[in-house]
């Protein structure tokens, strides 16, 4: 769906370990000098570095996303159950596969739906910083070794270890949430998810029942891109305002809001509109007041009103 591309977000976001933060390699560590449990890394100028790939935040992001929904009673599947997905229901037939996905496929996609939303891995620096600020902030990482067992529930007795667990205690890690063609009730959406993962209610990684994976979670610049028909317009548009996609797609009404007073926008010359941070205002303070925004949007509130409900879906 969606062939050209309308609107963009970047919410470039840190990530910052409160308690030790363990994401494990999916290979097995054979090397009887390292540990047991690593923490993934990847090479780099920099040479092997650990890193937090796009795909474990997103799939984080993704089942307490679907909380949220089914929380507030919105229409949404289980991929974990093949029986019942989305994905799973025969999606081809028809021309518009989207209005057959529900709240959480749609923003997050399916086998058969491609996602809005992506996430780039999260190195220990930012890609802008100069090379010295890179090495400094690669400097700050610290990996600690913990050891770890594994109790039988019934016996109450060690069933496995112990064994060594690799986890990073310091530092800061750096990447990018990227939206492309979303409506507004999806940003509002990311948003909550940010902040609960922040305020300590969703953990990342291994061993989180056992403490780890506290993290902050903050975004802390943000971009936004209207084109096309959406490029002449002040007011922040989800895809819902392009003429003649609503009826395609079944989206949910009134996908605008005024623009936040801290977000400055200017048509760039590329064909392009940009919302950026005026300059002086910190970051973290505009995707505040935004975030905050986009939950009073009419947007958001009719996908509260009106969105299909789980009972009215098979
Ligand atoms: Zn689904």
């Amino acid at each position: 769906m969606f062939k050209a591309m309308y609107n963009q977000a970047k919410l470039s976001f840190t990530v910052e370990p409160v308690t030790p933060l363990l994401i494990r390699s999916g290979r097995e560590a054979f090397d009887p000098t390292r540990p047991d449990l690593e923490f993934i890394r990847i090479g780099s100028p920099y040479g092997q570095v650990v890193y937090i790939p796009g795909s474990s935040i997103k799939g984080v992001m993704r089942s307490y996303a679907e909380k949220i929904l089914r929380t507030l009673g919105l229409w949404t599947c289980d991929i974990s159950e093949t029986k019942g997905s989305c994905a799973e229901k025969k999606q081809t037939e028809g021309k518009f596969p989207y209005e057959k996905h529900c709240y959480a496929c749609r923003t997050f996609g399916s086998t058969e739906l491609a996602s809005r939303l992506r996430i780039v891995d999260a190195y220990p620096w930012r890609w802008d910083m100069t090379e010295g600020q890179r090495r400094e902030s690669l400097a700050r990482i610290k990996t600690d070794l913990r050891p770890g067992v594994a109790i039988d529930r019934k016996k109450g007795t060690v069933k496995a270890g112990p064994f060594e667990l690799e986890v990073v205690s310091t530092g800061t890690f750096y990447g990018d949430i990227l939206l492309r063609n979303f409506q507004l009730w999806q940003l509002a959406l990311v948003a909550l998810v940010v902040r609960d993962i922040d305020e300590g209610y969703q953990q990342l990684g291994l061993a989180k029942s056992r403490g780890l994976g506290r993290v902050r979670f903050k975004v802390d610049s943000l971009e936004l891109m209207q084109l096309g028909p959406l490029f002449q317009r002040e007011e922040i548009c989800g895809v819902g305002e392009v003429e003649g996609l609503n009826d395609c797609y079944d989206l949910i009404k009134e996908d605008m809001m005024d623009k936040p007073s801290k977000l400055q926008t200017a048509p760039d010359g590329l064909f392009r509109r940009r919302f950026i941070p005026g300059e002086g205002d910190k970051s973290e303070e505009v995707w505040a007041e935004f975030a905050k925004a986009l939950l009073k949007s009419q947007n958001w509130q009719n996908l509260l009103k009106e969105g299909k409900k789980i009972g009215n879906y098979p």
